[in-house]
This record gives structure tokens, sequence and C-alpha cells, in this order.
């Protein structure tokens, strides 16, 4: 089982093999934690992007992490689901983008993760929930992944994700 932590910061400046990105369905680029991940990594992370998208929600894609410092090697793209009230399988779909991120980590050969907040942004999943789904997903998925980190990066949602990881 790995090791689940929470840190307040930004994704883009951790020290670990991979760092999950919150998609849109192109990989091509877009706002938020997306926008940050593309302007550290060059212009090159949307080209492979766009070679190996697009994304269905609540799935996982890989690409190098180009100009990530090290020890970034790769960038795990997610799409999470947008919310939509809460019935149209959101839940599931975002517990999948947990999943699937795992999945793909192992296949990389990733030891070390970090995961931003997928889909508590502009896609409106409530944040509360969310982070319940994240530390539930992560702790209950068989990974070689060895570190987990979740990496909040305001006040509010690290104390959510701390709250649910003391559950
Ligand atoms: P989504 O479209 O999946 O909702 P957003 O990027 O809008 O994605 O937001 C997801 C989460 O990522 C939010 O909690 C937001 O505060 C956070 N975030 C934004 N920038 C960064 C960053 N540089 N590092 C880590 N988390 C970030």
């Amino acid at each position: 089982m790995a090791l689940i932590e929470v840190v307040q910061g930004d994704i883009t400046r951790q020290d670990v093999d991979a760092i999950v990105n919150a998609a849109n369905q192109s990989l091509m680029g877009g706002g938020g934690v997306d926008g940050a991940i593309h302007r550290a990594a060059g212009r090159r992370l949307a080209e492979a992007g766009a070679a190996i998208g697009p994304c269905r929600p609540g799935d996982a894609m890989a690409t190098p992490a180009f100009d990530l410092d090290p020890p970034v090697t790769h960038v795990i793209h997610t799409v999470g689901p947008v919310w939509r009230g809460g019935q149209h399988g959101e839940a599931e779909t975002l517990a999948s983008c947990y999943r699937r991120c795992l999945e793909v980590a192992d296949e990389l050969g990733v030891r070390t993760l970090a995961i931003p907040a997928i889909s508590t942004g502009v896609y409106g999943f409530p944040a509360e929930r969310a982070a319940r789904i994240a530390v539930a997903t992560v702790g209950s998925t068989p990974t070689s992944v060895e570190l987990i980190r979740l990496v909040a990066f305001d006040r509010g949602t690290h104390a959510l994700l701390t709250a649910a990881l003391a559950e």
C-alpha cells in the first residue's frame, strides 16, 4: 500500500517521478492547474497531448514531462467530470480518474506521484466530496506507487484533504 500525504503547494514544483494534470479532453492545455503545467512543461506538452488525445472523462494518458524540473519524468493527464448536479455519474467518474492515474503510473514504473484536486476548480465538483473520493480511491486502489502526494493549491482544499485522510 502506498503512503498517502497531503501538502499545500504548486504541483509544478513537486519532487516526484510524475505529476497528474487535471486536463480537458483535448489534452492541448487550458486554464487552472492545466495551464500552470503546460507553462512549466513548455509547448511540446500540447503537441504530445494533441498526438495522443482526446481523452475521455475518467480516463488517463501519459506524456513526457518535457521542461518540468527533474525528477519529474511524466505528466499523467486525466479528465475529470464536469459537475452537473451529481446525478450524472460524477462521483464514479472522479473515482475512475484517480484509479486510472495509478494504473498508468504503474505501467510507467512511477514510484512517487503528485495529484491535484481534480475537478474542484472550473469543473465545479464540490470540494468536500471530491476530497473524500480522492482519499478513499487512492487508499483502496492496489498500486506499486510508493508515495501518493495529494497537492492542494489553497488552504481550504488542504484542510478538506487532511480531514478526509484522518477519517
Ligand atoms: P478542473 O477543470 O478539473 O476543475 P482546475 O485547474 O480548474 O481543474 O482546478 C483543479 C484544482 O487545481 C483546484 O483546486 C485549483 O485550485 C487547483 N490548482 C490550480 N493551480 C494549481 C497548481 N499550480 N498546483 C496545484 N493545484 C492547482
